[in-house]
């Protein structure tokens, strides 16, 4: 109940990946107990075995919105791979991002924290070495630890590469495509593929512009989703992500835009299909455990006509940016194994205890997430509200986006306040949050006011200060090149 969202808060912070049930004999068991909840009480839910030489391969798709994916609902086929994989594995139809932009993002996916607390709030910044990140952990745990990424808002100098005995990204270009890192992606686990391996593959397609390549994989993916042939979302920024609404940009040309989206979407997906089969024929997939999600979703042409703004995110708060997509397939030899799709509402923090605890690798604090590993065998988590922030801006910005601003998602709720007012939203009537229900429901909208103004008490600290700011200017001026 959203009545007692604090103490969630104060739950989730102290459980996160505690073990369900003293397991001597499973290789899966952590050794970061940082207490129990209720939900994950010694004895109340069977505990998932990972064999032991369990891999983990992590994939992120920059951009994607969850309901664009043909395995999350969408009309279009544009996920043929990812949904081979979510019918294999589980499929979690509530994943949020808390921040929706590059680095802030991922930097949670690979923390465990919220990113005020730890206090990367844009791209550009660096994550602070204090931070124990995924990689770290599980190269102490003896991983062989490669990430491959597509673009300069992941670059080593951000600190992502903590932990990663390789890190290779676009050089000195803002970004590349997706074949050039599933080639250097698929070498390295080639040659890696004898040991105990995390990988990481980050591809940035689906970020704007929309240009899938003109060969037989780009030709595909248009043809895949009826996309017309060309670049589209190219122009320069105005004004910190706002456009002012041109010509070009009649119906028509927003449509062909927002399916040259689906097209990049597609792309990615084909290159995703090359990967895991390689994996498949080389049987590392068979005891590989794959994650695939995303930083952030995309506002494509709902924004034109109330705010000038389309073909971008990190600004607004909406479902459109933060429901990402989140499909786990495990090992085949996994037991128990219950196949799903999971509808409590999760978060990219989650991901570092769940990924921990499957892995039987130590979790040792600081985190901030819960593990998510009681759903993948039948069992239950306790709720807990999910909050996002928009992304600090630093360039001139309209005043009515000055300052910042959150959300707090309690189920089906949606609450956004800044200081500029709040908003009410129910996704179960209104899955995209176009019906203001602040003013029939001024009750509710209170209670998670108060909340969220408990919840940034305990949790709205960056635990090493402020992040410090990349004085590279190379790095600013191909992040500028980007659109950021
Ligand atoms: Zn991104």
């Amino acid at each position: 109940m959203f009545r007692g969202a604090f103490g969630s808060f104060v739950i989730a912070w102290l459980a996160a990946c505690a073990p369900s049930e003293p397991a001597p004999s499973s290789p899966g068991a952590p050794s970061g107990d940082l207490g129990s909840s209720t939900a994950n009480a010694p004895g109340s839910r069977p505990r998932l075995v990972l064999p032991a030489d369990t891999n983990l391969l992590f994939v992120s798709l920059d951009t994607t919105r969850a309901d664009r994916l043909s395995c999350y609902g969408h009309s279009r086929p544009t996920t043929p791979n990812l949904d081979r994989l979510a019918a294999e594995g589980h499929r979690f139809v509530n994943a949020y991002t808390p921040m929706p932009t590059t680095l802030p993002s991922h930097a949670s996916m690979f923390t465990s924290l919220h990113p005020l607390e730890l206090g990367v709030l844009r791209n550009l910044q660096v994550v602070p070495s204090e931070a124990n990140t995924l990689a770290e952990r599980l190269k102490a745990a003896g991983f062989a630890t490669g990430a491959f990424v597509g673009a300069v808002p992941l670059d080593a100098q951000f600190g992502l590469n903590q932990g990663f005995d390789v890190y290779q990204g676009p050089r000195k270009r803002p970004e590349r495509r997706a074949a050039p890192v599933r080639k250097e992606a698929a070498k390295w686990l080639a040659e890696h593929a004898s040991e105990r391996f995390f990988c990481f593959v980050h591809f940035y397609d689906a970020h704007a512009p929309y240009d899938p390549p003109n060969d037989a994989l780009g030709d595909a993916a248009r043809a895949q989703v009826g996309a017309p042939a060309g670049a589209f979302a190219t122009d320069p920024r105005v004004d910190c992500g706002f456009i002012k609404p041109p010509a070009e940009l009649a119906s028509d040309g927003l449509a062909a835009t927002a399916l040259a989206y689906e097209a990049e979407i597609a792309y990615a997906d084909a290159e995703l299909g090359l990967l895991l089969d390689e994996l498949r024929a080389s049987g590392v997939l068979a005891r590989t455990l794959v994650v695939v999600t995303s930083d952030h979703g995309e506002t494509l042409d709902e924004l034109v006509a109330t705010h000038g703004y389309a073909f971008d995110h990190g600004e607004f708060l909406h479902r459109r940016e933060l429901n990402i997509p989140f499909v786990l397939r495990l090992p085949d030899a996994s037991s128990p194994v219950a196949p799903g799709v999971h509808p409590e509402v999760v978060s990219t923090l989650d991901f570092l205890p769940t990924l921990l605890e499957l892995l039987g690798a130590p979790c040792a604090p600081p985190f901030g997430g819960r593990s998510l590993s009681p759903l993948l065998v039948g069992g239950t988590i306790a709720s807990a509200p999910m909050i996002s922030r928009r992304h600090d801006m630093t360039e001139w910005i309209p005043p009515r986006f000055s300052g910042e601003e959150f959300s707090l998602i309690d189920g089906s709720w949606h609450f956004v306040e800044s200081a500029h007012g709040h908003a009410l939203f129910d996704f179960a009537r209104d899955p995209f949050g176009a019906h203001d229900l602040s003013k029939q429901e001024p009750q509710r909208a209170e209670t998670f006011s108060r909340a969220l103004a408990n919840w940034r008490k305990v949790r709205g600290r960056a635990l090493w200060g402020e992040a410090k700011l990349s004085d590279d200017p190379d790095a600013k001026a191909a992040l500028e090149e980007l659109g950021y």
